[in-house]
């Protein structure tokens, strides 16, 4: 059997980090910076005041209380500014520039609030509250560098420095795609032996939490035919295929019997449980990379965060890896089988400690959805005692 680093070294070692294209700010969320970005002025570009108030020298305001007459107002964006001569005062806004002759600024809270004249009963050093030209960023400073994750914060400085569009690498396209003859759609009325899909929502969602865009293809049946033509259909949009089911040791597994002739997708036992039956290669004439999950739904999650979330980090330029684990005391016994790394699943508490859900088949989608983590026991151990360290992943 193949293991787990094996199998998603040689994935690894498929997926390429997308091309870069510029992107339009608006659309830019969630991508990867693939230019570093500098700033064209320096930031803020102006001296300007920090507060509202009044800007003064901050000599006619060595000794309080004095009064000064108020020469001007300035708002922020005011272009024209008349300067503060010696005992003047210029009452002033947050972000307004700071007028010529002026050297510190008295917040309002320290005044009277006066319009024509202001009674100051505080004194300030020069610089109070002046925010300097260039103190957050110098002109030509680069404020981002390639490979920076694009989050709100880093949205706002691109903005900030006066671009309208970045070169990024964008979030991948990733077809999720169900197989089954025995899956009816959410909604619709259940036959005998049929169960809704459940596998198609788990993954596009998956998709989504991983910063890739998620398109939920409709389900096929059995027929390795209809598969590779909904396969075919989905490629023109796909820069990765996530599809479930159909890669087992039976009859009427639909995935592995249209693939596998194909000769550039691999079907092979990985040593993991849930989860062992794992496809993996590229189709069509980009070479798009496909993942064959197997159609337990605990199964195909579990090899979504094992396999596919790394691939998809990796496309989209930024680290990849298996998930983080941290330590967790176990609060029940565990059992796994010899030579195969177990993924339980369990509920991890603020405690440090772990609880095993009841319900450890990979069927159990309910039991999956009470847990927050995976309990992660290696392929040399087959049980552990209750009150043990073990490794967990945080889901
Ligand atoms: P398979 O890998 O196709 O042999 O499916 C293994 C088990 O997972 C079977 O019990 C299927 O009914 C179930 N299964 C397959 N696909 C899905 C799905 N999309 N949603 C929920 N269960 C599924
Ligand atoms: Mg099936």
């Amino acid at each position: 059997m193949k293991s787990v680093e094996a199998h998603l070294a040689e994935i690894l070692a498929t997926v390429r980090p997308l091309a870069p294209l510029e992107l339009e700010l608006e659309r830019a969320l969630g991508t990867t910076l693939a230019e570093d970005v500098s700033s064209p002025v320096p930031l803020p570009p102006f001296d300007n005041s920090a507060m509202d108030g009044y800007a003064v020298r901050a000599r006619d305001v060595a000794d309080v209380p004095v009064t000064l007459p108020v020469i001007d107002d300035v708002a922020a964006g005011s272009g024209e500014l008349r300067a503060v001569g010696p005992g003047h005062a210029v009452r002033i806004m947050t972000g307004a520039p700071l007028p010529g002759g002026a050297d510190t600024v008295i917040p309002v809270e320290w005044t009277d609030g006066g319009t024509v004249t202001v009674t100051i009963s505080r004194t300030a050093d020069a610089g109070n509250a002046v925010r300097r030209a260039g103190e957050d960023v110098q002109t030509g400073e680069v404020v981002l560098k390639a490979g920076t994750l694009i989050r709100p914060a880093q949205l706002g400085i691109i903005a900030g420095v006066g671009r309208r569009r970045v070169l990024v690498r964008p979030q991948p396209r990733v077809v999720v795609l169900s197989t089954g003859a025995e899956l009816v759609e959410p909604g619709m009325p259940l036959g005998h032996g049929q169960i809704w899909d459940s596998n198609s929502f788990t993954l596009t969602a998956s998709v989504r939490e991983a910063g890739a865009e998620g398109f939920r293809a409709t389900t096929v049946g059995d027929d390795p035919t209809a598969f590779l033509e909904q396969l075919d259909a989905q490629l023109v949009r796909a820069d990765a295929v996530v599809t479930s089911g159909g890669v087992s040791m039976g009859a009427y597994e639909p995935v592995k019997e249209a693939l596998s002739p194909l000769g550039t997708v691999n079907f092979e036992k990985v040593a993991m449980q849930p989860g062992m039956p794992q496809g993996f290669g590229v189709v069509g004439e980009d070479q798009v990379p496909i993942f064959a999950l197997p159609g337990n739904p605990v199964s195909s999650f579990v090899s979504f965060m094992l396999f596919v979330r790394p691939a998809v980090m990796k496309m989209r330029g930024l680290p990849a890896g298996f998930p983080e684990t941290s330590s967790a005391i176990v609060t029940g016994a565990l059992r796994s089988p010899s030579g195969r790394r177990s993924y339980l699943r369990g509920v991890l508490a603020e405690d440090g400690t772990v609880s095993p859900v009841r319900g450890q088949g990979s069927h159990q989608l309910a039991a999956l959805a009470s847990a927050n983590a995976l309990i992660v026991v290696a392929e040399s151990v087959t049980e552990v005692a209750a009150g043990s360290e073990v490794e967990v992943i945080r889901l």
